[in-house]
């Protein structure tokens, strides 16, 4: 496959942007580097890159792409919302519709405010946990991401339940220590923390449903107990719902689990496409937020037209029936037919799905928690990707990262996708 284009942009790129790219992973370093795959079209589940290769998409950009590129619907609203101005900084009606669907679809979020990011989502729900508490710290999972503000680029420490170390240059010593990191589905971790700090910790930020090392769920009971410890020691359950909420059924990771939190952060799917985050949740805890209480937040761009028109259609879609049969049905059948091929190869490989989301890792080991996941091997998965690439098919570059289907991937994408996947093992095998 050629792909002269992207060769020259991408130099050209690295020119003018720092590291030719605007969000690091685009750049290929979870897959041992490499010349980025320029992209200029896309519709349906298919994309065009510079030299009109044609690929099947499974990144679908990181996870909002759910109803498919270009989909007609989505298009026209944000079209119709550019006719009628793009930006007042005043309120709007589509704020008040879009605000009730999502409480209709997610019934946690007794009040909402949009923002423009997951980042700044999940952000705010700490100021706004911290402002409710009176407290400071905040307990994470390990390798589960929330977002590139300071307070949770910050890893794991030594031991099962420490203070955090800084993950990203800048973010103070300080601030680090205002985090605590524990494994995510070990309960007896969780609970040693709150025993050691549980009168300092403001929140518990928690991915309902994993999907930052793959896609992982929670082992049964896991979720409600966190609940319950983290009730008894007066702090609050924030759920990080940013790549979770309507990808599993119309709704949150929460309604599909039946565990509800305090507050939820939001964003991806529900812009549609265009740029959008929201939180929410219980109406005393809300009422902290500025204009009605003392925790500040704003936002030029903060529910903008655009992104609500996009993110109502979006979910329209997605309320439609035999949405998540679909996505389900297709999920079955790229997993059955990855694991089927793995064997043939005799490659120790293993699946983690939910629905139309799913992590192919290389290892044989079943992935509960990031620590399992890391010991995968990302060799395999670079010759893999690399491969998948180079047959068309478009998956994210990195290990961690799940495969995303969209409504508009049919049983002949996934046909095709297989035939690329006995040849991408074939290339892995050849190296073992
Ligand atoms: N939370 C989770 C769970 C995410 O996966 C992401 C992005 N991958 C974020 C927050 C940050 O969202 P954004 O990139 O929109 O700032």
């Amino acid at each position: 496959m050629n792909r002269n284009q992207s060769e020259l942009l991408f130099s050209e790129a690295q020119e003018h942007i720092l590291g030719g790219v605007n969000s690091p992973s685009r750049a290929f370093k979870g897959v041992g580097g490499g010349t980025p795959v320029f992209m200029k079209r896309a519709s349906g589940a298919y994309f065009w890159d510079e030299d009109d290769n044609q690929y099947i998409d499974y990144l679908g950009a990181y996870g909002p792409i759910i109803a498919g590129h270009a989909h007609p619907a989505i298009s026209q609203a944000i079209q119709t919302a550019a006719e009628n101005g793009l930006l007042y900084g005043t309120p709007t009606k589509l704020e008040n519709q879009f605000a009730k669907k999502l409480k209709d679809a997610i019934p946690s979020l007794e009040k909402v405010r949009f923002v423009n990011s997951g980042t700044e989502a999940v952000m705010t729900t700490i100021r706004v946990a911290r402002a409710y508490t009176g407290r400071d710290k905040i307990v994470k999972f390990a390798g589960c991401y929330h977002g590139h503000s300071d307070l949770v680029l910050v890893a794991a420490g030594s031991g099962p339940a420490t203070l955090g170390t800084p993950d990203s240059a800048g973010v103070t010593k300080n601030i680090a220590k205002e985090v605590i990191t524990v494994p995510f589905n070990d309960i007896e971790a969780y609970r040693a923390t709150l025993e050691k700090w549980g009168d300092e910790i403001a929140a518990v930020l928690v991915e309902p449903i994993v999907g930052n090392f793959g896609m992982v769920e929670p082992a049964p009971g896991f979720l409600q107990q966190v609940n319950e410890l983290t009730h008894k020691h007066g702090a609050l359950v924030i759920y990080d719902e940013v790549i979770t909420a309507f990808r599993f059924m119309y709704g949150g990771a929460q309604d599909y689990l039946g565990v509800y939190p305090d507050m939820t952060a939001l964003g991806k799917i529900i812009g549609g496409g265009l740029p959008i985050g929201a939180y929410g949740g219980r109406v005393d805890i809300m009422e902290k937020v500025a204009p009605l209480g003392p925790a500040y937040q704003a936002g030029t761009m903060a529910g903008n037209p655009a992104s609500m028109s996009s993110g109502i259609a979006c979910l329209d879609v997605l309320a439609e029936d035999g949405v998540y049969e679909h996505l389900n049905h297709l999920g079955e059948m790229l997993e059955d037919g990855l694991m089927k091929l793995a064997r043939k190869h005799h490659v120790q490989a293993t699946v983690n799905r939910v629905k139309g989301a799913l992590t192919l890792y290389f290892g044989s080991e079943t992935i509960t928690n990031y620590d399992q996941a890391n010991a995968t091997n990302g060799e395999q998965f670079s010759i893999f990707f690399k491969s998948m690439l180079n047959q068309g098919i478009n998956l994210a570059p990195s290990k961690f990262e799940a495969w995303f289907l969209t409504i508009k991937h049919t049983e002949q994408d996934i046909i095709k996708t297989l035939e690329a996947a006995d040849y991408a093992f074939a290339e892995v095998a050849a190296t073992l």
